[in-house]
């Protein structure tokens, strides 16, 4: 569709007491996100200012068509970049009839974790990969017809060039847009294989970064649909002579970050070891796509081996040469892949360093 003629319709004043709010929220797959729009009568400035809404919940793999009104609640409002202020984006969780959260709202869990574990004030670090896949489905800017691109993947992360990058302009328009809706968006940088990306959201407190992380891939979906691409957040999208997808979570608590905190890393490391087969199952809506993500190739641990160390890279956990050196700071799970649920995996990280919320 022409966007020259779009902008006519959106020149047309409309009343002051009208602003569109889009309502978003994760589907039944896990992954993807849906949306829709509502009218209200002015800018909601606190979540308490946006009103609960409903929806089909049958449509979206959440509920069963005879038992179909499922409930939007707001959890953070955020400025529209597409529309501009006075608009706004109603990040939201997903209630069934009976007021349970749906199989996918684990944004409950995470919060619960994050206020029980307050006064450690919990930074989570989120970088996220992705793929940009023409409508054919095939990456973009790749030889149409199943080819491969020409040159070697060592030239393509942080790359400069068409020959060894594609895309660029979504990443620039997603960038702004995520400033824009003051989201704690850090950076973005070309990945590895040609046509992936990645960018990062935080350090931000508790579940804040995993609310501005689905946020920012609301707003990656609309980006790249008015460039006609798909995004894809498969952990392993082309197979497996080709790089994966990954999520890392960097995460500190204050302990960590005090002086002599390396010494509580290692503690926490020690319980991820143990707990290492639980977090796996958790850390991709597809499990074994994240199997064969983490191969011990391209910059991954294997899946079954968990190993930890200093800029280590190929380690399941991986801690900075500059914490080692300064006795405090984070760590970095590497296990994570591209199409995690970050309140999954945040709240995981919490409950396995720091222990269960009650309840
Ligand atoms: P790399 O690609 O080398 O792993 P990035 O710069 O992409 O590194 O990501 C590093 C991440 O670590 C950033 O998201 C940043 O916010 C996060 N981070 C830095 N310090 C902390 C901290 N103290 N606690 C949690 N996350 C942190
Ligand atoms: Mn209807
Ligand atoms: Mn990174
Ligand atoms: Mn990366
Ligand atoms: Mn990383």
């Amino acid at each position: 569709m022409d966007k020259k003629v779009l902008d006519r319709y959106l020149r047309l004043p409309i009343p002051f007491n009208k602003i569109l709010a889009t309502y978003i929220w994760i589907d039944g797959s896990g992954i993807n996100l849906r949306s829709k729009d509502r009218v209200l009568p002015c800018m909601p400035l606190a979540v308490d200012q946006a009103p609960f809404w409903g929806f089909d919940g049958s449509s979206t793999g959440l509920a069963r068509t005879e038992n179909s009104d499922t409930k939007l609640k707001p959890v953070r409002v955020y400025k529209d970049p597409f529309r501009c202020e006075p608009h706004v984006l109603v990040l939201c969780e997903v209630f069934l009839p009976d007021g349970k959260p749906a199989l996918t709202n684990h944004r409950s869990y995470c919060n619960a974790l994050c206020e029980h574990h307050a006064q450690e004030d919990p930074w989570f670090g989120l970088e996220q990969e992705y793929t940009m896949l023409d409508v054919d489905g095939w990456g973009l800017g790749w030889p149409k017809g199943g080819g491969f691109p020409a040159v070697k993947y060592d030239f393509s992360y942080c790359g400069v060039g068409a020959k060894y990058i594609a895309g660029r302009d979504i990443v620039e328009a997603h960038a702004r847009s995520c400033l824009y809706s003051e989201l704690d968006f850090e950076g973005t940088n070309a990945e590895v294989m040609h046509a992936s990306w990645e960018w990062q959201i935080g350090a931000s407190q508790g579940v804040k970064a995993a609310d501005d992380l689905w946020t920012s891939r609301y707003i990656m979906a609309r980006v790249a649909e008015d460039h006609g691409v798909q995004i894809s957040y498969h952990p392993k999208p082309i197979g497996m002579q080709h790089p994966g997808i990954g999520m890392h979570h960097n995460f500190s608590t204050k302990t960590m970050r005090d002086d002599g905190g390396y010494k509580f890393i290692q503690e926490c490391i020690k319980k991820l070891e143990t707990n290492h087969q639980k977090h796996m199952e958790y850390y991709s809506v597809d499990p074994e796509g994240n199997r064969m993500r983490l191969s011990g190739r391209f910059e991954t641990a294997h899946h079954d081996c968990f190993s930890y160390g200093v800029a280590n890279r190929s380690a399941s956990i991986r801690i900075q040469r500059s914490v080692e050196k300064e006795g405090k700071g984070y760590f970095e799970d590497r296990r994570p892949a591209g199409d995690c649920d970050p309140y999954v995996v945040c709240g995981l990280l919490l409950e396995t360093c720091l222990g269960s919320a009650p309840g």
